[in-house]
């Protein structure tokens, strides 16, 4: 698509900086990303809108307003391990990437995890580990993270999560409570635990032990 970078700084006007999000390194990673490359290509274009686009297997790309919100409240720098459940089309994981020194990103639908990997690794990015399994309980092997992203909607706040987070670090997640979506945010530190609703959100179900049931 030739256009496409004058489609991401309308997108970034658009459906980022004009909602309130300004975090300058959180938009230069976006800007430096094709998010056409992650969908069909009948979809190119609507990929620059903030439209949630099916990547198969009943699953989305998450939209982009929500995707910058998630990124900019984990302050990531060039010394953080992230993990993300929830590989998906692996655009999220490519802002992560981009701005993180290690990912680790889980999914549980093996078709999606292999395209991902196809996408990310021919747009050169050498610092993902790809996950095909449950990340409901996270990744205890690659453990403790500084950072941890979930981008499918738990049913409760995963124990094992917290766990598996070091002191300092920041979670981001979707749970959801009486049947309505709320994006968490929670801080460890000295082994208190901090917890914040930043936005309502409309993810699609995690499936797992501390999700729905498939
Ligand atoms: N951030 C992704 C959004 C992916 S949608 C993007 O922007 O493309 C959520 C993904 O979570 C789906 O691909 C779904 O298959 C995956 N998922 C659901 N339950 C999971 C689980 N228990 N472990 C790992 N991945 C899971």
């Amino acid at each position: 698509m030739a256009n496409y970078k004058n489609l991401i700084e309308k997108m970034i006007n658009l459906y980022i900086i004009s909602n309130g999000i300004h975090d300058s390194a959180v938009i230069d990673a976006i800007r430096s990303i094709p998010r056409h490359s992650f969908v069909e290509e009948s979809f190119s274009e609507l990929s620059y809108t903030d439209a949630p686009l099916p990547i198969g297997h009943k699953q989305t790309i998450s939209g982009i307003y929500t995707a910058a919100l998630m990124t900019s409240v984990l302050e990531l720098n060039k010394n953080h391990k992230v993990l993300e459940i929830g590989t998906g089309s692996g655009y999220q994981t490519a802002i992560l990437a981009n701005l993180a020194s290690e990912v680790y990103t889980i999914e549980r639908i093996r078709e999606l995890s292999l395209k991902s990997r196809t996408i990310l690794d021919n747009l050169d990015f050498k610092n993902i580990t790809f996950i095909i399994g449950d990340g409901s309980i996270g990744f205890k092997e690659y453990a403790p993270y500084d950072r941890i992203i979930v981008t499918a909607c738990l049913s409760e706040i995963p124990k094992s999560l917290i766990d598996q987070l070091k002191d300092g670090g920041i979670i981001v997640m979707p749970v959801e409570i009486d049947y309505k979506q709320n994006i968490f945010v929670i801080k460890k530190n000295n082994d208190k635990i901090e917890k914040k609703i930043i936005a309502s959100a409309n993810f699609v179900k995690l499936i797992g032990k501390s999700g729905f049931a498939a």
